[in-house]
């Protein structure tokens, strides 16, 4: 059986995991996170970034940040996480879904502008598939409007939009570094701050609402209560396993982009024959190759599709039932406009095996079960 996901691993993580425990420290905030938050800063070049317990956990933090309350509106797509919607509505406010664009599956930037009201508070764009949103678009209108722009970049590390970071372009971005990411620690994400001006009270809320890190710096005598705040700190043993990975990151960015380049070769021709759809990278998106999916015409043949991969050995799977189509978008959500796009797509779309190891003849054979299950409905 070739698996859809196998989280990552490198061999170093274990030194350091030890390496933690024997230093009996395997709290928060120890040497390996500082080591997380500074290979992410000097690689994506935002102003402080801070590890957490999940992309989930980035997002509430940035909510908090960004004095979501209740009765605000919060401009996102339906197709997305459940996260990206929860993080708000834990705030009381009102997930306020736009409809997708076809090629990438991002939130159409056309369509934001119509949904603002004056309650809106804040943009949530989601990089799918690590392509970016048109953030110049989106930033244009936060501006104009006063709005927060928080981007789930869960998938988008690594990924640029013209030469800046994803994650980096809005006031915050939350990367995760769950098993199924490019970069994992098991359960763990990251918040990235654009404004120094953010920073003292991300840190505080992050810290149970106390001012423990400015404790640790040495900078005051006794750390208190100081404002809001939970425990979003993971433990240094988790970044530790992380730290082996952004070690070689490049390198194992480049593995999953050479995937995704041979899957994109190999299927070309079923999607110039009109028979499958394959992923779209606007001019200006730099991509990290986090997931490689196909379309097939209608949810009916993407079940065969899946059936036929499974009698063959090969885990495909559909994600992501539109937000404002279930029980909990219904009762906290509206979608603004019309669906053209959301529900349609999503039920065409269909993810392949991809990880770091897939081995090129994997792809190969994955790619011609793919071929033959169009050849055989000729
Ligand atoms: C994975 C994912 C999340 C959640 O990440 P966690 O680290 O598991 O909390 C949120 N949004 C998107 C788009 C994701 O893909």
């Amino acid at each position: 059986m070739i698996t859809f996901n196998v989280p990552p691993y490198v061999d170093k993580a274990k030194d350091y995991i030890q390496e933690c425990v024997a230093n009996q420290k395997i709290c928060g905030d120890g040497v390996y996170t500082g080591k997380c938050n500074e290979w992410i800063e000097q690689k994506t070049g935002t102003a402080k970034c801070l590890l957490t317990t999940s992309c989930t956990h980035a997002t509430e933090l940035a909510a908090l940040l960004s004095d979501i309350r209740p009765g605000d509106e919060v401009i996102m797509p339906s197709y997305t996480f459940v996260s990206t919607a929860n993080a708000f509505v834990l705030r009381g406010a009102v997930p306020v879904f736009v409809d997708i664009r076809p090629d990438t599956m991002n939130i159409d930037e056309k369509l934001i502008e119509n949904a603002v009201t004056e309650r809106t508070r804040a943009i949530a764009p989601v990089h799918y598939a690590g392509v970016a949103c048109e953030m110049d678009t989106i930033m244009a209108i936060a501006e104009k409007y006063h709005l927060a722009v928080i981007e789930d970049a869960a998938q988008g590390i690594m990924s640029t939009y013209k030469g800046r970071a994803l994650g980096t372009i809005g006031n915050f971005g939350c990367f995760s570094f769950h098993e199924t990411k490019n970069y994992s620690m098991g359960e763990g994400g990251a918040l990235l701050i654009r404004d120094k001006k953010d920073v003292e009270e991300a840190e505080i809320i992050r810290e149970k609402g106390t001012n423990r890190s400015k404790y640790y710096r040495g900078q005051i005598d006794k750390y208190t209560w100081m404002n809001h705040g939970s425990s979003y700190l993971p433990s240094d043993m988790n970044a530790a396993y992380l730290y082996a990975q952004l070690e070689i990151a490049e390198e194992m960015n480049e593995a999953r982009l050479a995937v995704w380049r041979q899957y994109y070769g190999n299927l070309k021709p079923l999607a110039d024959a009109g028979r499958i759809e394959l992923p779209v990278v606007p001019e200006g998106c730099v991509h990290n190759g986090h997931m490689f999916y196909i379309k097939a015409q209608d949810i009916q043949e993407r079940t065969e599709l899946i059936d036929y991969l499974k009698e063959n050995g090969i885990h495909s799977v559909f994600h992501y039932i539109p937000l404002h189509s279930a029980p909990a978008g219904e009762k906290f959500g509206r979608f603004h406009g019309e669906d053209r796009y959301t529900t349609r797509e999503s039920e065409r779309l269909t993810r392949l095996p991809m990880f770091y190891g897939l081995k090129p003849e994997q792809v190969d054979y994955i790619c011609d079960r793919v071929k033959a299950f169009y050849g055989k409905r000729d």
